[in-house]
């Protein structure tokens, strides 16, 4: 078998570029290790970690607030084996959905371990130890990442987890001890924290979510206060042992004294770890960086001009979308066309209650880079929509140049600003001032309004209904 171009993994960077390298008409393969397609986003991140968000939603408000709408329920409770099916069932069909997408397109497809032989065979080992080898004119490497480690942790898998046993735990943990503050750590804690359980948090840094505006930070963690989550920041964790039922996590706070954290689960969230393993790069020539990432030039090659690498298991942000852009991007390429990705521009998104969704600079970012900026902001509790459901926590922020007016970063924590982000990023990909944004009518009542009413208060200070 002779292939145009080669895609290893089907995660959402590889599975969406076998799709355009196939509409532009390659020959196109796509070799997965798992039995399923969709790698990490579909199968143990995006899709089932949004899968218990929702439902763990949907008892937080019948059990915090639906009292308050006037319903009345008896007998409440939580079927964690029955939320975990629904889960699993999501999974299922998503999957299932992108072996149609594969038939669909004419897209090979190869389960086992793909490798290099040489830069353009590929060797594919499938669980029954039997070898398939074909050539490659071009490959992608998509083999994207797994959850990073201390190197003083054992994850036993069962009481010292991470996120991917914490998508299916049976019962709900009575404490959860979370080691990481950023975006998997607190999705999953929310999960438990509206489930009942005591839910601790211990992060490194000074704040959570450390990579997005710092204001967003502050504003979750009062928040997620609200809960019941416990914050203990400035604290390096030193170790984590387990006997029976119960996980000790050491750590030593800003003073450098040890504190000792009692659970029943200990999930490891500190960032996630290109993966590469068993891939043959050694065969091509092909070289990591010191976090251990496939190293491409600005076209996505690697230093092979044939092989390309897009996704988790390159530099950048760890998201879904980014791979799927990468994907697209290096389809585009290798067909002989121009495409483009403005990293600047993708939208990074947490989805606890509130949301928290970010694109372009943070304020941070525009103190160091010693640019001139203004911001606007405005509250969700002064907005009609925001009062009617009650979810009046958070903001919109946005930022915008001093000179030029031109929109450099919208921040928002509130109620589906992972949907409300949207708006933004097309502003600012058609590079839109503030004003531009503040003289659009939005539909009433929206909470989109408090986009539009951030941006008057940007443009001279212009909010109409703060
Ligand atoms: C709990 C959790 C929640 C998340 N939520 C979000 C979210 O809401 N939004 C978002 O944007 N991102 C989210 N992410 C991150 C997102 O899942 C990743 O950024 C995304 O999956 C990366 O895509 P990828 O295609 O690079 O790699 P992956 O999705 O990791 O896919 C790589 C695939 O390659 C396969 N593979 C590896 N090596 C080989 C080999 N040698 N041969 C064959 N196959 C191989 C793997 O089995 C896997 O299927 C979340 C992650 C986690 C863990």
């Amino acid at each position: 078998m002779k292939y145009d171009i080669t895609i290893i993994g089907s995660g959402p960077g590889g599975y969406v570029a076998a799709i355009r390298c196939a509409q532009l008409g390659m020959k196109t393969a796509l070799v997965e290790k798992y039995s399923t397609l969709g790698g990490t986003c579909l199968n143990v991140g995006c899709i089932p970690s949004k899968a218990l968000l929702d439902s763990s939603e949907h008892y937080h408000n019948a059990h915090k607030r639906f009292e308050e709408h006037g319903i009345k329920i008896n007998d409440l409770g939580v079927d964690m084996p029955q939320m975990i099916k629904r889960k699993d069932s999501v999974v299922s069909q998503t999957t299932a959905g992108i072996d149609y997408l594969m038939k669909k397109n004419k897209i090979d497809v190869h389960h086992g371990l793909g490798s290099f032989q040489d830069k353009n065979t590929i060797k594919v080992l499938n669980d029954k130890g039997e070898v398939n080898t074909f050539t490659s004119a071009k490959t992608i490497i998509a083999t994207g990442s797994k959850p990073a480690n201390l190197p003083f942790i054992e994850l036993d898998k069962e009481r010292v987890i991470t996120s991917t046993e914490a998508l299916n735990l049976q019962k709900v943990p009575d404490h959860l001890i979370i080691i990481g503050g950023g975006v998997i750590g607190l999705e999953l804690g929310s999960v438990y924290a509206r489930l009942g359980a005591k839910v601790s948090v211990i992060e490194y840094m000074d704040n959570i979510i450390p990579t997005m505006d710092r204001t967003m930070g502050k504003d979750l963690q009062r928040s997620l206060k609200k809960i019941g989550v416990k914050f203990y920041l400035q604290h390096k964790v030193t170790g984590v042992s387990r006997s029976e039922d119960q996980v000790t996590v050491t750590a030593e706070d800003k003073k450098g004294q040890t504190v000792e954290f009692l659970g029943d689960y200990c999930m490891v969230a500190i960032g996630r770890k290109a993966y590469t393993e068993g891939l043959g790069l050694e065969n091509v020539g092909i070289t990591t960086d010191k976090q251990g990432r496939v190293e491409v030039n600005e076209h996505l090659q690697t230093s092979q001009d044939n092989i390309f690498a897009i996704g988790d298991v390159i530099k950048g942000a760890m998201l879904a979308h980014k791979a799927e852009e990468e994907g697209v991007y290096v389809a585009e390429y290798a067909a002989g066309q121009k495409p483009h990705i403005n990293y600047n521009l993708i939208p990074g998104v947490v989805y606890t209650w509130p949301e928290v969704a970010s694109v372009g600079y943070t304020e941070e970012q525009l103190k160091e880079k010693g640019t001139a900026y203004k911001t606007g902001a405005f509250p969700f509790k002064a907005l009609g929509r925001a009062r009617a459901s009650m979810d009046i926590e958070g903001q919109v922020k946005v930022l915008a140049d001093k000179q030029t007016d031109e929109l450099l970063g919208v921040h928002i924590i509130g109620p589906r600003a992972a949907d409300m982000i949207a708006e933004a990023v097309i502003a600012m990909e058609y590079r839109a001032s503030a004003e531009d944004i503040a003289r659009m009518s939005h539909a009433h009542p929206t909470y989109t309004e408090a986009m539009k009413e951030a941006c008057l208060a940007a443009t001279e200070d212009r909010a109409l209904h703060v």
